[in-house]
């Protein structure tokens, strides 16, 4: 190769790089981390995602939501805010649940990448790295895989492992671990979520109709040292519930009519063909149907048939209208510490 285009294809390299690097630049990071009495836990962590974060990236912030903590959790951030103004705080007037925390910290945060992680140091920030060179790369949303998982094997390991693949068959979205929070975003995919009951976890399923790239990478996961876990094996009611929403969401949303119509017309048709066969009995063979059970399951099915259409289009318009329409928000925040802007928006 003639030195001339070996020093030229050099030279685009070094281009590209400085463009990698300028373009490293610019990109702010913020780290969403939910707290529900977790004193013991902040700190630590807070040290863990400096000494993973600060060497390779300038710009960032780490936005604790403290969702109605009943310990210290508040006291230990607020500390933490003032020493280093990149921690920043969501302080919720009670608690409002993780996934309305998650919610807060997406609409508050200034990012172009997103990372979410639990307070309770059973995510490794140590992680986060890698999370954020695959957004870097292009996808869209990262998945944490805690393929080493340490937690109960009853409660939640095996609840986990049929729930996973149930919510992977139902919603097309098929990852390992659904309900890992440790996860990354870009901004665009999160900002215009609307998350509420158990929805957090469904995210990668949610943001897949506008057609999004994700991943899944396998993480660290630890075992819990300090507090307790917040869920018992009730969440997994929770979630399968969620799921039967989401599908709705997914796949029916636009078309209410395909499924609530589908099985109002199944009642109106076996109430059609119970009707035949009554009025057949009594014009043709002339028998006296009043006393006939049957006359009164065909009522019931052409009624009922009606109802459930229509019932299901005006459920389904309201709760689009309450939870969608409104800007109706899932949690209230009583204080919003180290954010520019601390004017509290009290609509919610
Ligand atoms: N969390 C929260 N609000 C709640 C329950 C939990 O913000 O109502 C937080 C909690 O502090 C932790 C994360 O959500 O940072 C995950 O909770 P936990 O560790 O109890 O869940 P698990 O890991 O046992 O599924
Ligand atoms: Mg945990």
């Amino acid at each position: 190769m003639p030195l001339k285009s070996i020093l030229q294809s050099l030279s685009y390299c070094k281009e590209f790089e400085n463009m990698l690097k300028n373009s490293m630049k610019e990109i702010f990071i913020s780290i969403i981390i939910p707290v529900y009495n977790e004193e013991e836990n902040v700190t630590p962590l807070y040290n863990e995602i400096i000494s993973s974060l600060e060497k390779k990236y300038k710009d960032f912030e780490i936005v604790f939501v403290n969702d109605g903590s009943t310990d210290n959790s508040f006291q230990k951030l607020l500390g933490l805010n003032k020493k280093d103004n990149r921690v920043k705080i969501i302080n919720f007037r009670k608690n409002f649940g993780q996934t309305s925390a998650i919610a807060a910290g997406f609409d508050f945060c200034k990012g172009d990448i997103i990372v979410t992680l639990d307070a309770d140091l059973q995510n490794d920030p140590a992680d986060i790295p890698v999370i954020i060179s695959k957004l870097l790369e292009g996808y869209d949303i990262v998945n944490g895989w805690r393929k080493n998982r340490k937690d109960k094997l009853l409660t939640r390991k095996i609840p986990s492992f049929f729930g996973n693949r149930l919510i992977s068959f139902i919603t097309k979205v098929k990852l390992h671990d659904y309900g890992c929070t440790l996860r990354g975003f870009k901004r665009e995919v999160v900002k215009n979520l609307t998350l509420y009951g158990e929805m957090h976890r469904y995210i990668p399923a949610i943001a897949s109709k506008f057609g999004t790239r994700s991943i899944e990478i396998p993480v660290n996961h630890r075992k819990r040292k300090f507090g307790k876990s917040k869920y018992g094996i009730g969440r997994t009611f929770r979630v399968i519930l969620d799921l039967i929403s989401i599908k709705y969401l997914l796949s029916f949303s636009h078309r209410p009519l395909q499924i609530f119509g589908g099985l109002g017309m199944l009642m109106i048709g076996a109430g059609f063909l119970t009707g035949i066969s009554l009025s057949y009995e009594k014009f043709v063979l002339r028998h006296s149907i009043a006393d006939r059970p049957l006359l009164f399951l065909t009522i019931l099915l052409v009624f009922l048939g009606f109802q459930v259409i229509t019932l299901g289009l005006i459920a389904e318009m309201l709760t689009k209208i309450y939870n969608e329409g409104l800007h109706h928000n899932t949690y209230s925040v009583r204080d919003k510490i180290g954010f520019e802007n601390e004017n509290i928006d009290d609509s919610t």
